[in-house]
């Protein structure tokens, strides 16, 4: 690793120091050098064998436990108290993605049988999604490794949230014992996905449902979004598929590859797909090239971007004001349902 120079552009071959955690390979090109948050020195590679981007080297499960307790005790000291404006941006986004669960687990999932399933949302955060379930009668849990979070979700919304990481939290679960499991940008944050797909697999039902959420490493943004410490995995659609399958995963369906975020529905069905895909052609490299300000800017100017969000933010924090506090909100907001 200290003979790459750094100066180097994207798209510089190099032999990974951690293999590629989907298919094994080690030969891969550069896609960024530098930490996009802090600018220190990080190397972000695109697999020459499958396609996968991931950080070189990786780190192991307890760095990066270790990490993120750093980064936790720096940021929060103590219980989190969510704004009520994240809480609504956060409830909205727990029910569209209830409703596109809905019109895309092809009939295996639907309102009237959520009755006394078992959900676990893994990455729970402080728990919308969690509350939207318990709602509509699942015997909703989560997972949530932030301690700030997982007590504002237990005592806040009274909901079934275990503070940990995933590894230790679903060592509790029953084998065939989850009728849904869910994570939404969880994904990209582990070192080692397959082991944490399988275990996640055997906990499931025979018919039971993974749903997956992960930010789309081709997507448009500004050059120095993209990469950091806390990401240790950049998916495409096909890259994301080819990880479920070779963890033995059954694809029930997923969101368009061009989509900002990508969605996936899937199922465990113990098999190691041999005939999985691969994209050799460095689709991430690609996208980081074509990265530039200018044209990003003058994209989000022309989608109306910054007033949009302006908007948003006006609409969010009059409809949040009106509630005393964020288990009221959403409340009112499932209501509706
Ligand atoms: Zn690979």
């Amino acid at each position: 690793m200290t003979s790459i120079s750094l100066k180097k552009d994207s798209g510089t071959q190099l032999n990974a120091d951690t293999p590629c955690p989907s298919c094994g390979g080690i030969s891969a090109q550069i896609i960024a050098n530098r930490d996009g948050k802090t600018n220190e020195t990080l190397i972000t590679v695109s697999c020459s064998d499958c396609g996968l981007g991931r950080i070189d080297p990786l780190p192991t499960d307890q760095e990066l436990a270790e990490w993120y307790a750093k980064q936790y005790r720096q940021a929060y000291k103590s219980a989190v108290q969510p704004a009520l404006r994240h809480v609504l941006r956060a409830g909205r986004n727990a029910q569209q993605r209830w409703q596109w669960l809905l019109q895309n687990s092809d009939g295996l999932l639907n309102d009237k049988l959520a009755h006394s399933k078992q959900s676990l949302d893994i990455g729970s955060s402080s728990g919308e999604f969690v509350y939207l379930l318990h709602t509509l009668g699942f015997k909703a849990k989560g997972i949530e490794p932030h301690e700030g979070y997982a007590t504002y979700a237990r005592n806040r919304l009274g909901i079934d949230v275990n503070n940990g990481t995933l590894q230790h939290c679903l060592a509790s679960e029953l084998p065939r014992s989850l009728d849904l499991v869910s994570m939404f940008h969880v994904l990209e944050h582990l070192p080692e996905p397959i082991a944490a797909l399988r275990n996640i697999g055997e906990k499931l039902k025979p018919e039971g449902l993974l749903y997956i959420e992960v930010p789309n490493a081709l997507r448009l943004c500004s050059p120095h979004y993209m990469f950091f410490r806390a990401h240790t995995l950049y998916f495409t659609g096909q890259t994301l598929r080819n990880l479920l399958e070779k963890s033995g995963f059954k694809i029930v369906s997923h969101n368009h590859d061009g989509s900002d975020n990508l969605n996936v529905v899937a199922q465990y069905v113990h098999s190691h797909n041999m005939n999985h895909g691969s994209d050799a052609t460095h689709p991430l490299v690609s996208a980081q090239n074509a990265r530039q300000w200018a044209p990003y800017l003058l994209q989000q100017l022309k989608d109306g971007q910054p007033m949009r969000k302006w908007r948003m933010r006006q609409e969010e924090k009059r409809t949040a004001a009106q509630y005393e506090n964020g288990q009221a909100l959403l409340d009112a907001l499932y209501e509706k349902h």
